[in-house]
């Protein structure tokens, strides 16, 4: 899939849409979601126009990835959820429900989690 440049994470990244900013340098930008999951669920995106974690993971820089990757874990800590945990959860394509097709790290914290993924049936 192409990167569409429109996407909302492109236009957050812009500045022409407003986000809840919790973190931000030259790679990483990291916003609180606008429809909570959990008491902490913050955003964490590459600046750079990458569709999916697919994407980011067979075409990003060393540096963006280990920016990338610092980035999170620093987060998650700083908003105090390395003691009691956390889980963070990247949807990719169809089968994965990505609903904003450029890459973004899902940090959900704040109570327990429950299981990994619902079982179907
Ligand atoms: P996905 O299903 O693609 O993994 O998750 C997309 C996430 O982006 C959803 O949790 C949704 O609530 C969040 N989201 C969608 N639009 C906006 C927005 O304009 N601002 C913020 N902060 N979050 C958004």
């Amino acid at each position: 899939m192409p990167y569409d440049p429109q996407n909302i994470f492109a236009r957050i990244l812009r500045g022409e849409i407003p986000c809840r900013k919790v973190f931000e340098d030259a790679h990483v930008l990291a916003f609180h979601d606008i429809n909570p999951q959990t008491p902490t669920h913050v955003l964490v995106i590459p600046k750079g126009a990458y569709v999916s974690f697919d994407d980011f993971s067979a075409h990003a820089t060393a540096e963006e990835i280990a920016a990338f990757v610092r980035a999170a874990g620093q987060i998650a800590r700083g908003a105090g959820l390395a003691g009691p945990g956390y889980r963070v959860l990247s949807n990719i394509g169809q089968d994965g429900h990505q609903e904003v097709p450029h890459f973004h790290l899902h940090i959900f914290g704040g109570r327990p989690l429950g299981r990994m993924v619902p079982k179907a049936d």
